[in-house]
């Protein structure tokens, strides 16, 4: 497969609210994205998932690292050049309701990103309305409501096709159903994953639950305090969770089997202050397994149950 997307040693840094600290929300992030594959990207709130998917689009700007998109440099863009390359790369947001405007018909909405890419004159994109509707499910009445009209799922349909009108290659997924019922989520994931197939797009799909995440990716990266604690093919790193931190949020899903009931460990305390992070590994004032040698040294990544799949953790 080919790489639609690398990151490479992405860091993005926050002057702390007090001026006088830094806050290293993404502190030194790798990976890359295979055409038509999706990365699901787990972690607790404030673990630097979502500000690591708007540094890969400079919705927020990085401060170091490289971001190749099929074969461009992003970091070296003029903001011309990158407005034209959003085209290619779209974001879903987690709540549907407040990232449509309330006053502007789903016609209006849908069309939007057509007009500011200055894409087809108003026949074809009234067309191409329909069209996004259609894939998301949505019948072509949608056109002259309002999001009000809409119950949340259909709502995060619209932002979809908002999403997939310009027929991006990519899609940046924040918690797309995070705020979501159950039954809906699973609605909501299968269009994901067909629309994956029929329109050959890659996700990056950040979320906080695990199960969702599995549902999903071909791949995953597990945060925590802004760095990958362990990476691999989702098979492994569901199997076989190697960091005592993906095997706490692995036994937090909320479902049976012999692999959950397994499962022992329940993660406690909170995320620490991304401003004064803990020595040594991150984790450790949270870990159930830490040892001395834990509180002072970093632990470097290294292979887990393969080559591919690694992890950053002084037990390997
Ligand atoms: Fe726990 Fe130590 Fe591994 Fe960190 S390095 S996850 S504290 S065992």
């Amino acid at each position: 497969m080919t790489a639609l997307l690398a990151v490479r040693g992405l860091k993005t840094h926050f002057r702390a609210r007090d001026g006088a600290g830094i806050v290293r929300a993404v502190d030194g992030v790798s990976f890359t994205l295979d055409a038509g594959s999706t990365l699901g990207i787990v972690g607790e709130s404030g673990c630097g998932k979502s500000t690591l998917a708007r540094s890969v689009l400079r919705l927020i700007e990085p401060s170091s690292g490289e971001i190749t998109f099929d074969g461009e440099d992003v970091r070296a863009l003029s903001a011309r050049r990158l407005a034209a390359l959003r085209r290619h790369m779209q974001i879903v947001f987690q709540d549907p309701y407040a990232s449509l405007d309330p006053r502007q018909s789903i016609g209006a909405i849908l069309a939007e990103p057509l007009e500011i890419h200055r894409i087809g004159d108003r026949a074809s994109r009234h067309a191409r309305v329909l069209e996004v509707l259609g894939l998301v499910g949505l019948d072509a009445e949608a056109v002259g409501k309002f999001p009000h009209e809409f119950s949340g799922g259909q709502r995060q349909r619209i932002g979809i096709a908002r999403a997939i009108a310009l027929s991006p290659r990519l899609i940046v997924a924040d918690e797309p159903v995070s705020a979501l019922d159950v039954s809906i989520q699973s609605q909501i994931l299968n269009l994901l994953v067909s629309l994956r197939e029929r329109l050959g797009l890659s996700y990056l799909f950040i979320s906080h639950d695990l199960a969702v995440v599995e549902h999903i990716s071909d791949w995953v990266l597990v945060m925590y305090l802004g760095r990958i604690v362990e990476s691999g093919p989702v098979e492994a790193i569901y199997a076989r969770p190697s960091h005592p931190y993906t095997q706490a949020l692995i036994a937090a899903i909320p479902q049976s089997g012999p692999r959950r009931q397994a499962a022992q460990s329940v993660l406690a305390g909170d995320v620490p202050d991304p401003e004064h992070p803990p020595a040594g590994c991150p984790f450790h004032p949270r870990c159930p397994k830490a040892m001395p040698r834990c509180t002072s040294e970093f632990p470097d990544e290294r292979a887990a149950s393969s080559p591919a799949h690694r992890v950053s953790c002084h037990l390997y």
